[in-house]
C-alpha cells in the first residue's frame, strides 16, 4: 500500500497549511502555522490528494 509522508525540509512552516482541508479523510493536522503538518496514519487512505496539492512538494508518496 502506498505510504504518505511529511518531508519537513521542505515545508515551508511559516503559513496554515491549506492541504488540511483538501484531505478527504481529515487526516492532516498542523500544531501551529509554525509548524509543519502532522499525517494521521490511522485515518489516512493513502488517495494521494495531499501530495498532489502541496506546492512544495511536502507530502511524499513513497
Ligand atoms: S493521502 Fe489522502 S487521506 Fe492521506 S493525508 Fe493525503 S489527502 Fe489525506
Amino acid at each position: 500500500m502506498t505510504h504518505v509522508r511529511i518531508e519537513a525540509s521542505r515545508c515551508p512552516q511559516n503559513h496554515f497549511c491549506p492541504v488540511i482541508r483538501v484531505c478527504p479523510a481529515g487526516a492532516i493536522s498542523q500544531k501551529n502555522p509554525f509548524s509543519a503538518p502532522e499525517i494521521d496514519h490511522e485515518k489516512c487512505t493513502s488517495c494521494g490528494l495531499c501530495s498532489r496539492y502541496c506546492g512544495y512538494g511536502a507530502f511524499r508518496k513513497d
